[in-house]
């Protein structure tokens, strides 16, 4: 919160509830954004664990909350506790982002639509096209869910055979192909042939595990640089480093590349936009927060 700005009657709340939540960019970003913009409305952290999160839920609604972030471990309890979920949230079981309608909570999950609207930020359109998701947990599969609304032709869907998330993505699969016009492939991430047919018949390819993330960051999915074809865009969701060991072997293959971090600029940016109405001012905060 800006300290020139002044909490009145009238200011209004917006949160973070989840467990750890101190470290977060988001308060930062939401608060600067309703200073630039007039809106008398404020963004505050909750450090909530799974025990508390319905109480706190009520409470905050019962207390006029505009809307809400869920961080972990809560996304997947927080879909019970809505009355309404949006066709993505509903797709994969977990919400980020609720909107308190007058006590009516609609969830939402933004991740994938930050990702999705990264994807446009980095001057890209995929519709009509296919990808290869590398992962099948919560990052992996709100990017497919939307990728699949947004009209992504087909989605192969990478992971490890004894996934924790296999069942999840088996159903993720069915749920693509019967809710959207978007079909959906479940492939073995230790299936090299079948992966090598995946990503060459995609434009996109997105890594949406861990692997390659600070500290270890000397790996990567794919370290085949013949699986990057002339035609690929690669990204990444990790933002640290900026450059994964996937980036930097795509890029030196010629491949257009991305990074992970304006996908959590989005995911903000949609929230913002679904608690006010109003878009948030990404320029100003990509260049007050999101620089270098
Ligand atoms: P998650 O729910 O734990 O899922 C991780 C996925 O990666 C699982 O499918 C897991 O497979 C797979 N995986 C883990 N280690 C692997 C390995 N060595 N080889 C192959 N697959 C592996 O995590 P998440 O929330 O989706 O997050 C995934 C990554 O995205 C994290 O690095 C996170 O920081 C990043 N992220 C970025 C943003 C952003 O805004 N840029 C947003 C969300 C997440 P198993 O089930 O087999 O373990």
């Amino acid at each position: 919160m800006d300290q020139n700005s002044t909490i009145t009657g009238h200011t209004q709340l917006t949160g973070l509830l989840g467990s750890p939540v101190a470290h977060s960019l988001s308060p930062m970003m939401h608060n600067t954004a309703f200073r630039l913009l007039g809106i008398d409305c404020v963004y505050l952290c909750f450090d909530v664990g799974e025990r508390d999160l319905e109480t706190a839920v009520r409470g905050l609604t019962a207390c006029g909350i505009r809307g809400f972030n869920l961080t972990m471990p809560d996304k997947n309890r927080m879909a019970a506790l809505c009355d309404e979920l949006s066709v993505v949230a509903e797709m994969i079981g977990a919400v980020n982002t609720v909107v308190n309608e007058g006590g009516r909570l609609i969830g939402h999950n933004t991740d994938g639509k930050g990702y999705m609207l990264a994807l446009k930020d980095a001057g890209y359109d995929v519709s009509g096209k296919n990808m290869t998701i590398l992962g099948g947990g919560g990052a992996a599969s709100s990017i497919a869910a939307q990728a699949a609304v947004d009209g992504v032709r087909k989605i192969y869907l990478a992971v490890r055979s004894g996934s924790r998330f296999h069942n999840r993505t088996v159903n993720l699969a069915e749920s693509i192909c019967s809710r959207t016009s978007c079909t959906a492939e479940l492939i073995d991430l230790a299936d090299t042939s079948s992966l090598r047919n995946a990503v060459d018949d995609s434009a996109l390819l997105v890594n949406a595990t861990p692997v390659g993330m600070a500290p270890d960051t000397d790996h990567a999915v794919i370290e085949d640089a013949s699986f990057f074809h002339t035609n690929l865009i690669v990204s990444d969701i990790i933002y640290n480093p900026r450059e994964t060991l996937l980036l930097r072997l795509a890029r030196k293959a010629g491949c257009p590349v991305f990074n992970g971090l304006y996908m959590l600029l989005y995911q903000g940016a949609e929230a913002f936009r679904l608690w006010t109405g109003v878009e948030m001012p990404v320029d100003e905060i990509k260049r007050l927060y999101f620089a270098g």
